[in-house]
Protein backbone atom coordinates (compact mmCIF):
# COMPACT_ATOMS: atom_id res chain seq x y z
CA UNK A 1 0.00 0.00 0.00
CA UNK A 2 0.94 3.32 -0.73
CA UNK A 3 0.70 5.65 1.53
CA UNK A 4 2.48 9.32 2.20
CA UNK A 5 4.34 9.49 5.72
CA UNK A 6 5.82 12.82 4.81
CA UNK A 7 3.04 14.87 4.39
CA UNK A 8 3.64 16.58 7.88
CA UNK A 9 7.46 16.12 7.35
CA UNK A 10 7.83 14.07 10.41
CA UNK A 11 7.26 10.82 8.83
CA UNK A 12 4.25 10.33 10.77
CA UNK A 13 0.70 9.61 9.29
CA UNK A 14 -2.47 9.74 11.86
CA UNK A 15 -4.24 5.96 12.00
CA UNK A 16 -7.69 5.99 12.89
CA UNK A 17 -9.01 2.84 15.23
CA UNK A 18 -12.22 1.60 14.80
CA UNK A 19 -13.56 -1.67 16.31
CA UNK A 20 -14.35 -3.92 13.52
CA UNK A 21 -17.65 -5.25 14.80
CA UNK A 22 -19.32 -2.05 16.31
CA UNK A 23 -17.82 0.20 14.09
CA UNK A 24 -16.94 2.65 17.13
CA UNK A 25 -13.90 4.86 16.99
CA UNK A 26 -11.34 3.45 19.75
CA UNK A 27 -8.49 5.77 19.83
CA UNK A 28 -6.36 7.77 17.14
CA UNK A 29 -2.80 6.84 16.89
CA UNK A 30 0.22 7.48 14.65
CA UNK A 31 2.33 5.17 12.41
CA UNK A 32 5.67 5.61 10.54
CA UNK A 33 6.70 2.91 8.21
CA UNK A 34 8.31 0.62 10.49
CA UNK A 35 4.98 0.55 12.77
CA UNK A 36 2.85 -0.06 10.16
CA UNK A 37 5.57 -3.02 8.66
CA UNK A 38 5.47 -4.49 12.29
CA UNK A 39 1.64 -4.02 12.22
CA UNK A 40 1.30 -5.73 9.32
CA UNK A 41 3.92 -8.50 10.46
CA UNK A 42 2.66 -9.16 13.91
CA UNK A 43 -1.14 -8.20 13.02
CA UNK A 44 -0.98 -6.27 16.66
CA UNK A 45 -1.57 -2.75 16.14
CA UNK A 46 1.86 -0.68 16.30
CA UNK A 47 2.51 2.95 16.68
CA UNK A 48 5.26 4.71 16.55
CA UNK A 49 4.77 6.52 20.32
CA UNK A 50 5.78 10.33 20.32
CA UNK A 51 5.61 10.78 23.93
CA UNK A 52 7.50 7.37 24.07
CA UNK A 53 9.71 8.47 21.03
CA UNK A 54 9.55 4.74 20.14
CA UNK A 55 7.51 1.90 18.25
CA UNK A 56 5.18 0.77 20.95
CA UNK A 57 2.66 -2.14 20.57
CA UNK A 58 -0.75 -1.18 21.90
CA UNK A 59 -0.96 -3.75 24.78
CA UNK A 60 2.41 -4.39 25.63
CA UNK A 61 2.13 -3.89 29.20
CA UNK A 62 -1.31 -4.06 30.10
CA UNK A 63 -2.26 -6.87 27.50
CA UNK A 64 -4.79 -4.59 25.64
CA UNK A 65 -4.04 -5.47 22.04
CA UNK A 66 -5.74 -4.29 19.05
CA UNK A 67 -5.39 -7.27 16.81
CA UNK A 68 -5.66 -5.85 13.34
CA UNK A 69 -8.55 -6.82 10.63
CA UNK A 70 -8.27 -4.20 8.36
CA UNK A 71 -6.50 -1.48 6.94
CA UNK A 72 -7.60 1.59 5.05
CA UNK A 73 -5.97 3.68 3.19
CA UNK A 74 -7.86 7.05 2.54
CA UNK A 75 -8.52 9.37 -0.40
CA UNK A 76 -5.29 11.37 -0.37
CA UNK A 77 -2.98 8.45 1.26
CA UNK A 78 -2.19 10.13 4.30
CA UNK A 79 -4.49 8.56 7.19
CA UNK A 80 -5.37 5.57 7.95
CA UNK A 81 -8.66 3.61 9.21
CA UNK A 82 -7.70 0.56 11.01
CA UNK A 83 -10.43 -2.14 12.07
CA UNK A 84 -9.73 -4.11 14.85
CA UNK A 85 -10.77 -6.82 17.47
CA UNK A 86 -9.65 -5.11 20.53
CA UNK A 87 -8.58 -7.52 23.73
CA UNK A 88 -9.96 -5.40 26.63
CA UNK A 89 -10.39 -1.70 27.03
CA UNK A 90 -8.17 0.56 24.68
CA UNK A 91 -7.75 3.05 27.12
CA UNK A 92 -4.81 3.30 29.66
CA UNK A 93 -7.17 5.02 31.73
CA UNK A 94 -9.59 2.24 31.63
CA UNK A 95 -12.43 2.81 29.53
CA UNK A 96 -13.62 1.29 26.23
CA UNK A 97 -12.32 4.21 23.97
CA UNK A 98 -10.06 7.62 24.79
CA UNK A 99 -13.45 9.25 24.85
CA UNK A 100 -14.33 7.53 27.50
CA UNK A 101 -17.29 5.88 25.49
CA UNK A 102 -18.64 2.32 25.98
CA UNK A 103 -18.20 0.39 23.25
CA UNK A 104 -21.47 -1.08 22.85
CA UNK A 105 -22.77 -2.27 19.59
CA UNK A 106 -24.90 0.48 18.39
CA UNK A 107 -27.51 -0.57 15.44
CA UNK A 108 -27.92 3.43 14.70
CA UNK A 109 -31.57 4.23 14.00
CA UNK A 110 -33.23 0.82 15.66
CA UNK A 111 -31.25 1.78 18.86
CA UNK A 112 -32.91 5.45 19.04
CA UNK A 113 -36.33 3.58 18.22
CA UNK A 114 -35.17 0.72 20.62
CA UNK A 115 -34.84 3.63 23.09
CA UNK A 116 -37.57 5.73 22.69
CA UNK A 117 -39.80 2.22 22.94
CA UNK A 118 -38.28 1.35 25.98
CA UNK A 119 -39.39 5.47 27.17
CA UNK A 120 -42.93 3.98 26.50
CA UNK A 121 -42.51 0.81 28.25
CA UNK A 122 -41.45 3.34 31.69
CA UNK A 123 -44.53 6.02 30.73
CA UNK A 124 -47.21 3.61 30.00
CA UNK A 125 -49.63 5.86 30.90
CA UNK A 126 -49.40 8.13 28.01
CA UNK A 127 -52.48 8.08 26.40
CA UNK A 128 -51.72 9.18 23.40
CA UNK A 129 -49.16 6.85 22.71
CA UNK A 130 -50.22 3.45 20.57
CA UNK A 131 -46.73 1.76 22.10
CA UNK A 132 -47.15 2.73 25.28
CA UNK A 133 -51.25 1.85 24.64
CA UNK A 134 -49.72 -2.13 23.45
CA UNK A 135 -47.63 -2.00 26.81
CA UNK A 136 -50.66 -1.40 28.78
CA UNK A 137 -52.21 -4.69 27.23
CA UNK A 138 -50.11 -7.16 28.20
CA UNK A 139 -47.32 -9.12 26.84
CA UNK A 140 -49.43 -11.97 25.26
CA UNK A 141 -51.01 -9.10 23.48
CA UNK A 142 -47.52 -8.00 21.93
CA UNK A 143 -46.78 -11.31 21.23
CA UNK A 144 -50.32 -11.89 19.81
CA UNK A 145 -49.03 -8.49 17.44
CA UNK A 146 -45.77 -9.79 16.44
CA UNK A 147 -47.56 -13.52 15.20
CA UNK A 148 -50.00 -11.05 13.17
CA UNK A 149 -47.34 -9.17 11.28
CA UNK A 150 -45.36 -12.22 10.63
CA UNK A 151 -48.34 -13.95 9.13
CA UNK A 152 -48.47 -10.21 7.10
CA UNK A 153 -44.97 -10.78 5.89
CA UNK A 154 -45.81 -14.30 4.78
CA UNK A 155 -48.54 -13.27 2.75
CA UNK A 156 -46.68 -10.25 1.28
CA UNK A 157 -43.75 -12.21 0.17
CA UNK A 158 -45.64 -14.74 -2.51
CA UNK A 159 -46.68 -11.81 -3.95
CA UNK A 160 -45.40 -9.04 -5.74
CA UNK A 161 -45.94 -5.75 -4.20
CA UNK A 162 -43.26 -4.48 -2.84
CA UNK A 163 -44.27 -1.90 -1.01
CA UNK A 164 -46.72 -4.02 0.94
CA UNK A 165 -43.79 -6.56 1.72
CA UNK A 166 -41.68 -3.71 2.96
CA UNK A 167 -44.55 -2.08 5.01
CA UNK A 168 -45.31 -5.55 6.85
CA UNK A 169 -41.40 -6.11 7.40
CA UNK A 170 -41.27 -3.11 8.67
CA UNK A 171 -44.88 -3.93 11.48
CA UNK A 172 -42.69 -6.68 11.89
CA UNK A 173 -39.58 -5.61 12.94
CA UNK A 174 -41.31 -2.40 15.20
CA UNK A 175 -43.41 -5.35 16.89
CA UNK A 176 -40.98 -7.30 17.55
CA UNK A 177 -38.43 -4.71 19.16
CA UNK A 178 -41.46 -3.58 21.52
CA UNK A 179 -41.84 -7.89 22.15
CA UNK A 180 -38.09 -8.18 23.19
CA UNK A 181 -38.35 -4.62 25.64
CA UNK A 182 -41.57 -6.07 27.28
CA UNK A 183 -39.46 -9.43 28.02
CA UNK A 184 -36.81 -6.73 29.15
CA UNK A 185 -34.25 -7.95 26.35
CA UNK A 186 -32.84 -5.95 23.51
CA UNK A 187 -31.69 -6.05 19.62
CA UNK A 188 -27.90 -6.58 21.33
CA UNK A 189 -29.14 -9.82 23.57
CA UNK A 190 -30.54 -11.41 20.80
CA UNK A 191 -27.10 -10.51 18.30
CA UNK A 192 -24.69 -12.15 21.19
CA UNK A 193 -26.73 -15.20 20.64
CA UNK A 194 -26.51 -15.26 16.92
CA UNK A 195 -22.46 -14.98 17.60
CA UNK A 196 -22.38 -17.47 20.20
CA UNK A 197 -23.21 -19.97 16.96
CA UNK A 198 -21.13 -18.86 14.41
P1 LIG B 1 -0.37 -0.54 26.79
O1 LIG B 1 0.14 -0.27 25.42
O2 LIG B 1 -1.89 -0.70 26.81
O3 LIG B 1 0.32 -1.68 27.43
O4 LIG B 1 -0.06 0.75 27.65
C1 LIG B 1 1.26 1.16 27.86
C2 LIG B 1 1.32 2.66 28.06
O5 LIG B 1 0.97 3.29 26.81
C3 LIG B 1 0.35 3.25 29.06
O6 LIG B 1 0.86 3.31 30.34
C4 LIG B 1 0.16 4.64 28.50
O7 LIG B 1 1.21 5.48 28.80
C5 LIG B 1 0.15 4.43 27.04
N1 LIG B 1 -1.16 4.18 26.45
C6 LIG B 1 -1.85 3.03 26.47
N2 LIG B 1 -3.01 3.13 25.82
C7 LIG B 1 -3.07 4.38 25.36
C8 LIG B 1 -4.02 5.11 24.58
N3 LIG B 1 -5.15 4.53 24.15
N4 LIG B 1 -3.76 6.38 24.26
C9 LIG B 1 -2.61 6.95 24.68
N5 LIG B 1 -1.68 6.34 25.41
C10 LIG B 1 -1.89 5.06 25.76
ZN1 LIG C 1 -6.42 12.42 3.59
ZN1 LIG D 1 -6.86 6.98 26.15
ZN1 LIG E 1 -48.89 -5.18 9.35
Amino acid sequence: MEINFNKNNDGLVPAIIQDATTKNVLMLGYMNADAYQKTLDTKKVTFFSRTKNRLWTKGEESGNFLNLVEIKNDCDKDTLLITVDPVGPTCHKGSDTCWNESNEQSFGFLTKLENTIQNRKENQDDEKSYVASLFRKGINKVAQKVGEEAVEVVIEAKDDNEKLFLDESADLLFHYLILLQAKGYKLNDIVEVLKSRE
